[in-house]
């Protein structure tokens, strides 16, 4: 590990881009890694269109299952210190993989959510959306085409969504910071996105308590937890 330690105060346009890891001391399970309990389940016989097609209802209780335990999880302080230092520095996006919402529920305004959202719905047919946590209705078709509403969530196999990958990657080629926080790095092709922050100069920096197969890549590899390393980055700021 090297000495150098970004403070966040030096910088003006950041972009946090965070993975599972983000939201793991609020209690969400990581993907993989230690309590990943994705390990457990089929993820893939869920979380994809074909096996929507096969049996929407499975598919809908799976789901559900992940809202239950995400719905009973908070905001952690990492989280709040994100919102925080949005409301400080000219220009901060969370461009996040994640799917559970917390970034919003602790106040981050500016989030893009590479990956879709578990309180969002779109019709299968018409692709129309409603977002809200009591999403989905009693009644699982849409009323306008007859369609099946699905989880709007980027399954596997899913295209990513164009606008989105559009803002997230505008964001990060005119930031002059880039914090890559509690992501694997492994899955395609958002784990490349961060990069993208080179050409435009920026510093980038990882945290993560473990090595990342993308961790050469980063200027300095903060090796700890994220709400831990976000407050040492948040030295030097006038958060109150
Ligand atoms: P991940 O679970 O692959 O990685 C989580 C990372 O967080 C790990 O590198 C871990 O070391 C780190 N971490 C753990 N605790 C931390 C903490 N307290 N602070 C900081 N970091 C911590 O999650 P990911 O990188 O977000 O996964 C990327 C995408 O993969 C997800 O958005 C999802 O769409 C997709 N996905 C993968 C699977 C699967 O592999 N089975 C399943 C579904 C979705
Ligand atoms: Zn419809």
């Amino acid at each position: 590990m090297n000495d150098f330690h970004p403070r966040i105060a030096q910088f003006e346009r950041v972009v946090f881009f965070t993975g599972a890891g983000m939201s793991a001391e609020s209690g969400v399970p990581t993907y993989r890694g230690t309590g990943g309990v994705w390990k457990e389940y089929d993820y893939e016989a869920y979380a994809c269109q074909p096996a929507f097609d096969a049996d929407p209802a499975k598919v809908w209780e799976f789901h559900n299952f992940r809202r239950r335990l995400v719905g009973a999880c908070a905001p952690n302080p990492g989280h709040t210190l994100l919102a925080r230092i949005e409301r400080l520095l000219p220009q901060v996006t969370v461009v996040t993989q994640n799917i559970d919402g917390l970034h919003q529920l602790a106040g981050s305004r500016r989030v893009l959510e590479l990956h879709g959202s578990l309180w969002r719905v779109r019709c299968a047919g018409c692709g129309q959306r409603h977002a809200g946590r009591d999403v989905p209705f009693a009644d699982l078709h849409c009323a306008d085409c007859g369609g099946w509403w699905r989880p709007d969530i980027v399954w596997f196999g899913d295209a990513l969504r164009a606008d989105v990958i559009r803002d997230a990657v505008e964001a990060i080629a005119d930031c002059d910071l880039l914090v890559a926080i509690g992501t694997s790095a492994v899955v395609y092709p958002a784990a490349a996105l961060p990069l993208e922050a080179r050409r435009a100069g920026a510093t980038l920096v990882e945290i993560n308590p473990e090595p990342t197969p993308l961790s050469d890549a980063y200027d300095v590899s903060l090796r700890g937890t994220a709400t831990e390393m976000l407050e040492r980055m948040c030295e030097g700021l006038a958060l109150n």
